[in-house]
C-alpha cells in the first residue's frame, strides 16, 4: 500500500499538501499550500521553509489555485523544485495571477525578480485536459494522473493516481482537493470516480448540511433589501478567486429577477440605483479570465449567456482598482446612504481592503456584514461571525471595534460540499476504498465524518480504515 504524508493541511483546514511515495526513488506531490488564521503558527516563517526532503518529488500536481493549496509554491521553486506543475487547463490560467499576488504580498515588491520568477513557473506549468491520464513515471513502477472536475472553483480538481507496483500489482489513490456543492452557481457538480483503494478526503463541512440553493439566494436578497431599504452597505468579505465570482452571477441573477417582478418588492428603480462594487483588483483580473473561461461554466450559466445576458458583466457593477479609489469609496459608502453591495478580500477578515470597511461601518446598524465563506479559528471573521449578532466587538490592528451592523453567514456559498455532499462523492463509487484519511477540516467536523462514513460502511456490512489527521 502506497504511503501517504502529510505537510500540511491534515490537522487543519489550510496549508494543504500532501507527499504520495511510489518507492525509494519516485513520489507525487498533491498541492503546495500556505498555512493562514490558527493554523499559522507563532513561527510563521518557519511554516514557509519546505521542512521535508524533495529529491525524490517527480512532479507537483494542483488541485485549484486557491492560497491555501498553492501558496507555499514559490518556496518549493526556491528550495529547487524543477519537476512539472500539473494542472488543469483554466487552473494552469489563473495560477500565474495567484502567485504574482502571493509573492507582491509575502515575497518581494522587484518587478524583475517577480517576472524571472512567473517565467520559471511558466515553463513548469503543464497543463492536462480534465478525463486523459497523463504519464508521470514510466519504468520498473508506471504512475499515471489524470483530473477530474471538482466543482469547487473554476479549473479545481480531484486527482485520480494510478499505479503498478514492480510485482505488477494496481493501486489506484484518489485525493479530492476541494470539493464543491451541488447546485453551485457557474460550476457543474462533481461526479464520483468510480472507485480507488485509498481516498484523500476533505472535510471542511464534514459536520454540517448547507441549505438548498433557493434558500440561501433568498437569505441573499433580503439581505440587500435591508440595504436598500436603511440606505447601507452589505460588506461581503471573500476570496478573490472563486466566491467573488459566483456572488457576482448570484447578484446578477437576484436583480435581474427583482426587474421583472418588482410588482412584488421593492420597485424597479430602487433595485437598480444599487451598486454592486468589486474593490480588488485582483478579483477584477480574476473575473476577466473566468469571461474569458465561459466553456468550462455550467449549462444554466451557458442559457444565461445565450439569451444575451452577462452574468459576471452587468450594468452596476464597477470595479474599484487604485488605493486612492478605495479610500475614496469606504468613504463615500460610509458617510452617504448609497445603498450598495461591496465584495472585497480577504475572505476571512484576516488583511486586505475588506478591513477599511469593517472599521468604518462595524458601528453603524444601517450596514451589514455577510459572510459567504468559511470563517477559519482565529480570524476577525471569525470573531465577527460569533459576537456580532449579540452586539459584541472585534479587536482590528490593536483596537477595538463595537460591532452595531447586522451580521448574516450564509453557507451555502461556501464553494465546498457539505457532510451529504463528502458522503455521496465515496457512496456513489462503484469500488469503495479501503483506506480514506481525512484532510482539511477542523477536529469537530473530521469526527463527525469519520462516524458517518463508518457507519455508512456497516449498513453495507463493511470495513473500513478512517485516519483522522494524522
Ligand atoms: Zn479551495
Amino acid at each position: 500500500m502506497l504511503n501517504i504524508t502529510h505537510h500540511g493541511g491534515a490537522k487543519g483546514v489550510t496549508g494543504s499538501c500532501h507527499q504520495l511515495t511510489l518507492d525509494s526513488e519516485h513520489s507525487l506531490l498533491i498541492d503546495c499550500g500556505l498555512f493562514q488564521g490558527e493554523d499559522a503558527t507563532e513561527d510563521a516563517f518557519q511554516q514557509l521553509q519546505i521542512e521535508f526532503d524533495i529529491s525524490t518529488v517527480k512532479a507537483l500536481v494542483i488541485t485549484h489555485v486557491h492560497i491555501d493549496h498553492v501558496g507555499r509554491l514559490p518556496y518549493l521553486l526556491a528550495a529547487g523544485f524543477k519537476g512539472p506543475i500539473i494542472c488543469s487547463i483554466p487552473s494552469a490560467k489563473l495560477l500565474p495571477l495567484v502567485i504574482e499576488d502571493a509573492l507582491k504580498i509575502g515575497f518581494t515588491r522587484n518587478a524583475q525578480f517577480i517576472e524571472r520568477f512567473q517565467q520559471q513557473l511558466e515553463s513548469q506549468i503543464i497543463s492536462v485536459p480534465y478525463g486523459k491520464w497523463h504519464a508521470v513515471v514510466e519504468g520498473n513502477i508506471t504512475t499515471r494522473v489524470k483530473l477530474k472536475r471538482a466543482g469547487h472553483i473554476l479549473g479545481s480538481s480531484y486527482v485520480e493516481v494510478a499505479h503498478q507496483h514492480p510485482n505488477g500489482e494496481k493501486e489506484r489513490v484518489i485525493f479530492s482537493g476541494d470539493l464543491g456543492a451541488p447546485y453551485a452557481p457557474l460550476l457543474p457538480a462533481p461526479k464520483s470516480p468510480y472507485g480507488c483503494e485509498q481516498l484523500v478526503l476533505e472535510s471542511t463541512y464534514g459536520d454540517r448540511n448547507h441549505p438548498d440553493r433557493r434558500q440561501r439566494r433568498a437569505t441573499l436578497k433580503h439581505a440587500i433589501e435591508q440595504a436598500l431599504t436603511n440606505g447601507g452597505t452589505v460588506m461581503v468579505p471573500a476570496f478573490s478567486i472563486g466566491r467573488t465570482q459566483e456572488l457576482l452571477y448570484e447578484l446578477e441573477g437576484i436583480i435581474y429577477d427583482a426587474g421583472r417582478n418588482a410588482k412584488r418588492g421593492l420597485p424597479k428603480s430602487q433595485w437598480q440605483a444599487l451598486e454592486i462594487i468589486v474593490d480588488s483588483p485582483l478579483a477584477a483580473r480574476f473575473t476577466q479570465v473566468y469571461r474569458q473561461l465561459k466553456p468550462y461554466w455550467d449549462n444554466e450559466a451557458q442559457r444565461r449567456l445565450r439569451s444575451g445576458r452577462h452574468p459576471l458583466n452587468f450594468d452596476n457593477l464597477y470595479t474599484v482598482e487604485s488605493h486612492e479609489a478605495h479610500e475614496q469609496t469606504v468613504a463615500y459608502l460610509a458617510n452617504t446612504g448609497r445603498p450598495a453591495v461591496v465584495i472585497a478580500a480577504s475572505g476571512m477578515c484576516a488583511g486586505g481592503r475588506i478591513m477599511n470597511y469593517l472599521k468604518a461601518m462595524l458601528g453603524d446598524e444601517r450596514h451589514q456584514v455577510l459572510f459567504v465563506g468559511y470563517q477559519g479559528a482565529g480570524t476577525p471573521g471569525r470573531a465577527i461571525q460569533q459576537y456580532g449578532p449579540r452586539g459584541g466587538w472585534v479587536e482590528i490592528d490593536g483596537q477595538r471595534f463595537d460591532i452595531k451592523a447586522g451580521v448574516t453567514s450564509i453557507s451555502g456559498y461556501s464553494a465546498h460540499a457539505d457532510q451529504k455532499g463528502l458522503l455521496n462523492f465515496v457512496k456513489r463509487m462503484r469500488r469503495w476504498p479501503h483506506t480514506i484519511h481525512l484532510v482539511h477540516g477542523e477536529q469537530t467536523a473530521r469526527s463527525a465524518l469519520k462516524r458517518e462514513l463508518e457507519a455508512m460502511y456497516a449498513r453495507k456490512g463493511r470495513g473500513v480504515k478512517v485516519v483522522n489527521g494524522e
